[in-house]
């Protein structure tokens, strides 16, 4: 097994596992090694083929376990997959949010509370008459399976390394609790799916104790305008060279989203997340919302969502529930 490895730091280490099946393709890997000990942030899916990667990287790179921490930037699956494996191994430390820990912990048993935080939203989203099934929703197929001991961060943390000093960052958005490595004095962040180059990370409603999870994303990444960051390491895909060009670029995505998503109530009165995200634009090619693969049901309609909750919050839309618990929304006043 041949894998490649960029020096694209001194001593922090770049190599890209497979994320096979998954739209992404991809996961960066990233490694900062230092006479002081390792730092791996972030793992890939929980999988044979992955395993057989990070097992070959701990070899090439000479990485003593021992000695070598592992940073989880969010509790998506193809970033933690691998921890309990690398708990089982005798990986020093792992670090996770607080509050992206206790998500994947309430995760791992199938009707565990974010799964039925996923069920409940998606009947208030309509999408009840869908009839879809966990079983069909990626994130649960691939949660992981067993529980790791974490070292719980908040923003604002400190985890120095030899020569690197690293601060938490607070990127909630993508999920509630995700969070950046940055190293101010070197300018590196390490900012999980924060900001992606050519894709746009997927943004959703999670529950309502997180709020309007897109007003948040589009402030935290707002912030990184007036931060030092000369080195961008993205989790997905190619490295973004210009980090204020690409927070311009996806805070005009979501605006002319949000005018679309206005545009399809103006037009056909009150509705469901469900209707709305059914007259979105999507990227995938289906020719309806029936033909939509149900995977990518569940995506559409929890960003329909964010969209849709971003706006009642701004006092631009009116949420209103039927007897059924299903919500409704509609332009408010605009005569
Ligand atoms: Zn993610």
């Amino acid at each position: 097994m041949n894998i490649e490895y960029k020096e694209i730091y001194k001593n922090i280490f770049h190599t890209q596992f497979p994320l096979t099946g998954n739209p992404l393709k991809s996961i960066n890997i990233y490694v900062v090694k230092t006479d002081d000990g390792n730092l791996i942030v972030d793992t890939g899916f929980n999988n044979e083929e992955v395993k057989m990667y990070m097992d070959q990287m701990l070899v090439d790179l000479d990485l003593d376990l021992d000695k070598t921490a592992l940073f989880l930037t969010h509790l998506h699956s193809d970033h933690v997959g691998l921890a309990k494996y690398l708990e089982n191994k005798g990986i020093s430390k792992i670090y996770i949010s607080e509050v992206d820990g206790e998500i994947v912990e309430v995760g791992i048993a199938p009707d565990g509370l974010q799964w039925q935080m996923t069920l409940r939203n998606a009947h208030r989203q309509g999408l009840g008459v869908d009839n879809l099934k966990l079983e069909n929703h990626p994130g649960f197929i691939h949660r992981p399976k067993e529980m790791f001991n974490y070292t719980p961060l908040r923003p604002g943390d400190k985890i120095s390394l030899g020569e690197f000093n690293f601060t938490t960052l607070d990127e909630s958005g993508h999920t509630p609790g995700m969070l950046g490595l940055y190293e101010e004095e070197k300018g590196i962040l390490f900012c999980g799916d924060h900001i992606l180059g050519k894709i746009t990370p997927n943004i959703t409603f999670w529950d309502d104790s997180y709020g309007d999870s897109l007003g948040t994303y589009m402030k935290n990444i707002n912030k990184l305008k007036d931060m030092h960051i000369e080195h961008l390491f993205s989790s997905h895909r190619e490295l973004v060279p210009d980090v204020s060009a690409r927070v311009d670029e996806l805070l005009h995505h979501h605006k002319e989203r949000l005018e679309d998503t206005l545009q399809i109530l103006r037009e056909n009165g009150e509705m469901t997340t469900r209707d709305v995200a059914a007259r979105m634009k999507w990227s995938i090619t289906a020719k309806d919302w029936d033909d939509f693969p149900v995977s990518q049901k569940w995506f559409a309609s929890g960003e329909a969502a964010s969209h849709l909750i971003h706006l009642t919050a701004e006092g631009i839309l009116d949420e209103k529930f039927d007897e059924d618990g299903v919500a409704y929304y509609s332009i408010k006043n605009e005569e």
